[in-house]
């Protein structure tokens, strides 16, 4: 049987490129993002279905019916404020969208996978899983709270064929970053590739962006029946930026 994934955040970026790598595998992939024309451009181009859905909204998650074999928790949005200065419904909104979603999802997809005795889930955290960063309070906060979780359901469904683990990038070329680079840039007077090489690229040891497709080609490994010991662990691609 073909099986089913759900990409949230999978529109853009690194979901983008997952979703394409996941339907490339031979999945039937659900492209859930907020972006209704994005999401459903992609489903049709991939041959998958589009969950138009705003992940911030947890009470609306309580009682989604998620269905799938394979979850990637992957949507996310960055705020970048010193934490004296940080709005507080910011910091509510990823923790809702970066934690509480990807709780619910798996809350959701678990019973599912259990009666399988199949699942795989893989959340795209962060080299901010597992470092920290001045000005991102509620996105380090958010990923290191994914690390936990991840580990938590990777024990709760070892018995039952499910593994969780997470994905720990640097800096990724999407959208996100590409917003980034261009405000980092007004804000030190700059040009762009000095940002990247400069106030981006200082830890990691390989000095270049990561592409999506490298992040997708490792998610796929762990969505795959070769990776089945592999759980309740974080798969850093940060070119050496956590060797430090
Ligand atoms: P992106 O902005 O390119 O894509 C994010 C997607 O999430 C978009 O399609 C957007 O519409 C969707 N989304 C945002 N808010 C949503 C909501 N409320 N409901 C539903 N969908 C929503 O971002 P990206 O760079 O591909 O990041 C994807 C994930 O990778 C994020 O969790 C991010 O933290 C993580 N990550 C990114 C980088 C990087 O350098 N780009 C590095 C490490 C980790």
């Amino acid at each position: 049987m073909t099986r089913t994934a759900i990409v949230t955040g999978g529109a853009s970026g690194i979901g983008a490129a997952v979703s394409r790598r996941l339907a490339a595998d031979g999945l039937t992939v659900v492209v859930a993002d907020r972006d209704e024309r994005a999401a459903t451009d992609l489903a049709e181009e991939i041959d998958g279905r589009p969950w138009v859905v705003d992940l911030s909204d947890t009470p609306a998650l309580e009682t989604a019916s998620v269905d799938c074999d394979v979850l990637v928790n992957n949507a996310g949005v960055q705020r970048v404020a010193p934490v004296h200065e940080f709005v507080p419904e910011d910091f509510r909104l990823i923790h809702r969208l970066m934690l509480e979603a990807p709780f619910l999802l798996a809350r959701a997809a678990l019973p599912g996978m259990y009666a399988r005795g199949w699942g795989r889930i893989v959340n795209v955290s962060s080299a901010h899983g597992l470092r920290a960063s001045a000005f991102k309070s509620a996105y380090v906060s958010a990923k290191h709270g994914l690390e936990g979780l991840s580990k938590v359901i990777a024990l709760e469904g070892a018995q039952q064929g499910v593994t969780s683990n997470c994905v720990n990038p640097g800096y990724v070329r999407t959208p996100l970053v590409e917003a980034q680079i261009a405000d980092q840039a007004a804000t030190h007077g700059i040009g762009e590739e000095e940002v990247v090489e400069k106030v981006m690229l200082t830890r990691s040891a390989v000095k270049r962006l990561i592409e999506p497709d490298e992040v997708a080609g490792l998610v796929a490994f762990l969505a795959s029946d070769g990776a089945g010991m592999v759980t309740g662990t974080s798969y850093t691609m940060d070119g050496g930026w956590t060797a430090q």
